[in-house]
């Protein structure tokens, strides 16, 4: 018997030969992987053309035309059919080059067809050459065998194997001809009904096989939402799973260290969003259940505050915290920052890093041991050492991207009630990616720069604009102001790209000669010694320009910086030319960033390039950058399941995610165990394919 899980190669059309080309070039193993490959678009089969409507820029069309005459002409080689047609608006050709004895035969002049083919324009004229084509039957319109015909993905081995786009359309005619009675559905009746969707099955036929467009639309609506639904179901119980198995510790009151910062110390009035946060975390922190939270937010954003309060709140409850960075530059700065805005007497700050020696780490392990460290900066060597804290209660992770899942789950050994995590990110993350990517994180959003601060102002200019660029530079210095000279450095291109920073030096020293100007310049070429010293250089306003590679630390901050400068701008993507961005427009001053770029660009580039111009809204940004990328080139995405995706498309189809998250979050609140009649079927699904992916693989 044939079934959804039969070997490819078992199905009428299919045999060894071509079962192993299905599974090389398109992965396809059984019946139910060749249903799974969906048409990419359809020929809409139900409109015709006239001919005066054609032109060369058209995809294959439908024409109905009257033939006029028929010719062959040429010799050998060039030997050909040419028919002529008309309908009421114009003539047009057809050309064939092969069985042209057979169309010869089968074309009578004075009949009317139904064409189909790509037009194309030659010598002023409308042909199409190869078209498909056949006798016109009034009552076959009638009878309603018109339609969407479906146009499917195919390779050029697999064409070769007569298994084009049309070749695989008849190998889904046997599928679903043999199987479709086996398939099952896989949503329970009551969730079809509220979200209005057709039948597996029913969705099946009429993805292949729509007989109009609204079938098409409810077909690929369910299959969408299936996509959808089963991502999400496996990654909500994985979380349901965890909040079950790890108690978290308990924040219960608002102590006084927290209320002194607040009242006494905090310098500013907090963001709306900045407050929101915090509820949030107060409520996460409360309940008993382990914390996991990311927290999204532009540069200088202030996330920094909120992470030191809600160490204060920990250490209110008789707990210590960690603050991990991705660098050690980062670290100290963290440790810096923090101990400013804590002040004297609040709390115990202590910074961990590699470069420490051996008698301060040692009273360090001790501090941490007796409890008398309330917060421990440094970086991931925090959980590498030997570390043992007296009772930790919460780890603040900083920069997401770099820190890697497994180390993130050593965390978890540290005590034996896990603490709570919340991890800073400044690189958003679209909302709807972040709920697939993160769906067992939770995520906070701080959407709202402090109050005062002036948006960054993006210019963009071509090549053939430099001397003004110059210029601008030269009035930014005169005012006091510091900036930056960014490159990029491209692993695939590194010579060039170093050839590139080179007469980028060059030009700039000329332009700016000492000794009215200094030069500080960090490239991966630089051993970390000379690299500091540049980068101190820079800080303690020494010099006034800095040229770099993209090695500027992430988080850096120089507040008299002002200006970033972004060289070969087109070759940066949109989340990069933002993280960039962010390094200025951190003090009281206007800041600026120019995108320099050469002046041919392409689309995209020039897309990012004005999207930069236009708005400094990461989230906005960030979603671009999706729609153009995609999200296979976005980290994280790799087991986040989103990449499995057939027909649903996370930028495209938001709103349905969103309704299929809310679907699976009602059914675990409803039916945690999924232990009723209804929910048997996605219970069984989830003990059968065991979806493998385990909360703590997901980032
Ligand atoms: P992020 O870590 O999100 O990049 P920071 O926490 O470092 O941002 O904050 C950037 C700067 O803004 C810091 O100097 C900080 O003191 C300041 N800041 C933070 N929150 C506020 C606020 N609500 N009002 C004014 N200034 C703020
Ligand atoms: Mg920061």
């Amino acid at each position: 018997m044939h079934t959804a899980s039969t070997p490819i190669e078992y199905l009428k059309g299919v045999g060894p030969q071509r079962g192993e080309l299905l599974k090389k070039e398109l992965g396809i193993y059984t019946y139910a992987h060749l249903l799974e490959h969906y048409p990419f678009r359809y020929i809409d089969r139900t409109r015709f053309y006239k001919i005066k409507q054609l032109h060369a820029e058209l995809p294959h069309v439908q024409v109905l035309a009257r033939v006029l005459s028929k010719t062959i002409v040429g010799e050998k080689r060039s030997k050909r059919l040419v028919v002529e047609l008309k309908d009421d608006t114009g003539t047009m050709e057809l050309v064939w080059f092969q069985s042209i004895k057979w169309f010869e035969k089968m074309i009578q002049v004075g009949s009317v067809y139904i064409l189909f083919g790509k037009p194309s324009a030659f010598n002023g004229r409308i042909s199409m050459s190869h078209p498909e084509i056949e006798a016109y039957n009034p009552q076959a319109k009638k009878q309603g065998n018109l339609r969407l015909q479906p146009v499917y993905p195919s390779t050029e081995k697999l064409k070769l194997a007569n298994l084009d786009s049309k070749g695989i359309q008849r190998l889904q005619v046997a599928a679903l001809e043999t199987c479709l009675k086996e398939i099952d559905e896989t949503l329970p009746e009551y969730v079809l009904k509220k979200h209005q969707l057709i039948p597996k099955k029913a969705a099946l036929l009429n993805i292949h096989f729509p007989t109009d467009t609204d079938l098409l639309t409810a077909a690929q609506k369910r299959i969408k939402f299936d996509e959808l639904f089963f991502i999400q179901l496996k990654i909500l119980k994985n979380k349901l799973l965890r909040n079950r198995k790890f108690k978290g510790v308990v924040f219960g009151e608002v102590g006084e260290k927290f209320n002194t910062f607040y009242t006494e110390k905090l310098p500013f009035a907090l963001t709306g969003a900045q407050k929101r946060v915090l509820k949030e975390i107060r409520l996460d922190t409360q309940n008993g259940v382990q914390m996991n939270r990311l927290l999204q937010g532009d540069v200088g954003s202030g996330k920094t505050v909120v992470a030191l309060m809600t160490m204060l709140l920990a250490i209110d409850n008789g707990y210590q915290t960690c603050l991990m960075a991705p660098t050690e530059i980062l670290a100290r700065q963290h440790h810096a920052s923090l101990k400013e805005l804590a002040g004297e007497g609040l709390v115990t700050i202590e910074l961990l890093t590699g470069s420490v020696k051996a008698k301060q780490r040692k009273s360090i392990h001790e501090g941490l041991e007796n409890g008398q460290i309330d917060i421990l900066i440094g970086t991931h060597a925090l959980i590498e050492d030997a570390v043992q804290f007296q009772k930790l209660g919460l780890v603040v992770i900083d920069e997401q991207h770099r820190f890697g899942v497994e180390q993130r789950a050593k965390l978890w050994k540290k005590s034996v009630v896990p603490p709570h995590v919340l991890v800073m990110t400044a690189t958003p993350i679209p909302r709807t990616l972040a709920m697939t990517l993160y769906g067992d994180l939770d995520v906070s959003i701080i959407n709202e720069l402090p109050l005062g601060r002036k948006p960054i102002e993006t210019r963009h200019f071509y090549e053939s604009q430099r001397l003004r660029m110059f210029g601008f530079m030269r009035d930014e210095i005169a005012k006091g102001r510091q900036i930056y000279v960014v490159y990029p450095l491209i692993k695939e291109s590194e010579k060039l790209d170093l050839l590139h920073l080179e007469a980028g030096i060059e030009a700039i020293s000329q332009e700016f000669p000492l000794p009215q100007y200094r030069i500080s310049m960090v490239h991966g070429k630089l051993s970390a010694a000379d690299k500091e010293f540049e980068m101190q250089r820079f800080v303690k306003g020494e010099t006034q320009i800095m040229v770099a590679t993209t090695v500027i630390e992430v988080g850096v901050n120089v507040p008299n910086a002002s200006v970033m400068i972004i060289e070969n701008a087109e070759r940066f993507g949109l989340s990069q030319l933002h993280q960039l961005r962010g390094r200025v427009g951190r003090g009281a001053e206007q800041s600026y960033c120019i995108l320099m770029s050469g002046n041919k660009l392409s689309n995209d580039a020039k897309l990012r390039l004005e999207t930069m111009v236009r708005t400094t809204d990461g989230f906005e940004i960030s979603e671009i950058d999706l729609q153009l990328r995609g999200p296979g080139d976005l980290e994280g995405t790799q087991q986040s399941g989103v990449l499995d995706l057939k027909l649903a498309n996370i930028t495209e189809d938001q709103n349905l995610l969103q309704e299929a998250r809310q679907s699976v979050i009602e059914l675990y609140d409803t039916d945690p165990d999924l232990q009723k009649p209804e929910n048997h079927l996605l219970r069984h699904y989830l003990e059968q394919k065991n979806p493998g992916i385990s909360w703590d693989k997901i980032s």
